[in-house]
């Protein structure tokens, strides 16, 4: 019997050679034969596996190597300029997360891919954490009487040398508090606003270093939500979901769920899992000719950044 034909891969470049394009990308397009590596595109660092490298989208796009989509991993103030000269091309654009600096330009950018016929993706590799569909699902049944997000870690452990992050556009603690928003906008079953927030900025840096969020879902739920940058010891990425049948909490981002009474979750963190999944859905949006854009979580950082207060605290020093 003759084996299924495979659809020719998609011809791929990632753009912004740093932390998560080296630990998830590089791993997940080689793990999936929809995609085919081509090139890679960094200001710095050198080339992947002998593949072609350039300096800057623009080389990439005078380089005439044949190209279909790009996965854009560069901090999101440089993000809207590059996917638009990617769609210029008619490349197809995977936008790591936050996917922008602002929520205008993401408008600009869904528009501008449905005109030029590319499919654009926003992905949010934390909703793809084990825990957060059945999650989901086990929510989709119940009254949510309340919900708190903790999102406390160590900038130094895991931003260590990123600049970008306290500059403007660089989100501070929200760069991590976008994945528990990206996660609280999928698993709770009403949408969110923000009612309060209190932004802390030390002196010397233009992001906060940590927020508390006070949001509401629009059935009348409060959530709160305390991020903290300056987090030693156990680091918490929880949420805990009250409803009219006891307590779900989601750990470590999202890949491990614990429901009450004794109900059996299914197992438990798969964090590596997040990756393949994101480029298994932008393959299919790819094939099927659409977009993927969600803004919720965007849309929520910069409610707070609108009508949050903003304290200035020590200077922080890495
Ligand atoms: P990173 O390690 O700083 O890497 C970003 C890369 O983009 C840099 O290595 C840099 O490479 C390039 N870049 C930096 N500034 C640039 C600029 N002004 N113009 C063009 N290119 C620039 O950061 P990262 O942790 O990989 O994060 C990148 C994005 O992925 C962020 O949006 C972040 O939220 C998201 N993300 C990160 C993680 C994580 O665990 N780190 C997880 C999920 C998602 P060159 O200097 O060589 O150009």
């Amino acid at each position: 019997m003759s084996s299924p034909i495979r659809p020719t891969p998609i011809r791929l470049a990632i753009v912004g050679m740093g932390k998560i394009a080296h630990d998830q990308h590089l791993p997940a397009v080689a793990a999936n034969p929809d995609f085919e590596l081509v090139a890679t595109v960094s200001r710095h660092g050198s080339a992947t596996e002998g593949l072609p490298f350039f300096p800057n989208i623009d080389a990439l796009a005078d380089s005439g190597v044949a190209v279909d989509a790009v996965s854009l991993c560069t901090p999101p103030q440089v993000r809207r300029a590059t996917a638009a000269r990617a769609i210029e091309q008619g490349w197809h654009v995977f936008l790591e997360k936050p996917p922008g600096a602002t929520l205008a330009e993401v408008e600009t950018l869904r528009t501008t891919a449905e005109a030029a016929g590319v499919s654009l993706y926003a992905s949010w590799h934390s909703r793809h954490a084990a825990g957060v569909e059945p999650a989901r699902a086990w929510l989709a049944g119940r009254t949510v009487t309340g919900a708190t997000i903790t999102w406390r870690e160590d900038v130094r452990v895991w931003h260590p040398g990123q600049d970008w992050i306290w500059q403007p556009g660089g989100f501070g603690v929200f760069d991590p508090g976008i994945n528990a928003l990206s996660i609280a906008t999928r698993i709770l079953p009403h949408p969110l606003f923000v009612e309060q927030a209190d932004l802390d900025v030390p002196e010397n840096r233009a992001a906060p270093i940590a927020a508390r969020v006070a949001m509401r879902d629009t059935a009348g739920a409060p959530v709160a939500m305390d991020l903290d940058f300056r987090q030693e010891g156990p680091q918490s990425w929880d949420i805990a979901v009250e409803t009219d049948a006891g307590t779900l909490t989601l750990s470590k981002g999202g890949g491990v769920l614990t429901l009450p009474k004794g109900e059996t979750a299914p197992a438990g963190a798969d964090l590596h899992g997040e990756y393949p999944a994101l480029y298994a859905r932008f393959a299919q949006v790819i094939r099927a000719g659409q977009s993927d854009v969600d803004v919720a979580p965007l849309r929520l950082v910069a409610d707070a950044f609108l009508c949050g207060r903003h304290n200035r605290v020590e200077p922080f020093v890495e």
